[in-house]
């Protein structure tokens, strides 16, 4: 779908996957205005295809629009398009554990114009692939970077644009180089309190039975993985408290048994636990630093069950689309 200001959003259709072809001097090529999400979607046992919370994600695509200055799509062209690519690509939805369509809608930036203001001109497209999981069975070990941080307060952490990548991505080559699966974000003033990881959110489980995981303060993405985890949990009697979590405070808690698992959350990680957390003082492990939690498979089994459509969605979350 485009967009310019004479004509709105426009000329919608499907085609086969091809190159695009952009002017040089496209905004996007310079000025980095690009966003996205991710989405999955999932056959359940009986055939049908289903994706998960959509409407979340249309609504965090025109929060990320509205804060990178760009033209905000109607979160009802945003649902359509993507139900629409599904349907046509229906064949190439997988079954099985772990397996899905992961679904892609992003938008640049496409006005012909060399200066530094919102563009005028947009394109909103959406890819599809087949996936499995993200990580194998197991634990992840986590690099907590102390070099580089993810956001700002003000900054665009909060959006899901490209530019927030950009500059993770040296922190996750220092961790893959430090032997570490993902990178672990501090904040960026102090570098004292947990964030979020690479691409997904983050939790704790403490001994007294809760979970913690960091607020929402405008410098962390809003996981929709997270806040479905926080529900769901509430429905299983463990109580999720979003609340400041200090670095070295989590390193003794680890030590000393007061934080007994940890896990990932996020469309494309689903609910993946961490084994171990490493910075250059040294490492904290939770459990034995290799068999998940059964915090962690516990949440991780009500999610998956209902994303696959195999229990009752109380929630009212699921969106069949076939
Ligand atoms: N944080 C970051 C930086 C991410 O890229 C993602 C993945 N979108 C998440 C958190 C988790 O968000 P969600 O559960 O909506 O996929």
């Amino acid at each position: 779908i485009r967009y310019n200001e004479a004509d709105g959003w426009h000329d919608a259709k499907v085609t086969a996957r091809r190159p695009l072809s952009i002017d040089p001097a496209s905004t996007v090529l310079h000025y980095g205005q690009e966003i996205f999400e991710g989405m999955k979607a999932y056959r359940g046992e009986d055939g049908h295809i289903a994706s998960f919370r959509p409407q979340a994600n249309a609504a965090r695509f025109a929060a990320s629009a509205q804060r990178m200055g760009m033209a905000v799509l109607p979160e009802n062209l945003f649902l359509q398009a993507v139900d629409e690519l599904v349907k046509i690509d229906q064949d190439w939805v997988p079954s099985g554990e772990g397996q899905s369509l992961y679904l892609r809608p992003f938008m640049i930036s496409n006005e012909v114009f060399l200066g530094v203001k919102p563009a005028t001109e947009y394109l909103f497209i959406v890819i599809a692939c087949p996936v499995g999981a993200y990580f194998g069975s197991g634990c992840v070990s986590v690099w907590v970077s102390e070099n580089y941080t993810r956001a700002a307060i003000g900054g665009t952490g909060e959006a899901k644009c490209g530019g927030n990548y950009a500059g993770s991505l040296v922190a996750q080559a220092e961790s893959k180089a430090q032997g570490c699966d993902q990178v672990l974000f501090l904040d960026a003033r102090e570098r004292r309190f947990v964030e979020e990881m690479g691409g997904m959110n983050v939790m704790f489980v403490r001994n007294d039975g809760k979970i913690v995981t960091p607020p929402l303060g405008g410098t962390i993405l809003r996981g929709i993985t997270r806040d479905s985890l926080i529900k769901l949990a509430a429905a299983e009697g463990v109580e999720v408290v979003e609340e400041q979590i200090e670095i070295d405070e989590l390193f003794e808690g680890a030590a000393s048994g007061k934080y007994v698992e940890a896990f990932a959350c996020g469309t494309a990680a689903v609910l993946s636990p961490i084994g171990s957390l490493r910075r250059p003082a040294g490492e904290a492990k939770f459990g034995d630093g290799t068999t998940p939690g059964p915090v962690s498979l516990r949440l991780k089994k009500v999610l998956t069950d209902l994303q696959g459509g195999r229990t009752n969605d109380a929630f009212n979350w699921v969106h069949r689309i076939v």
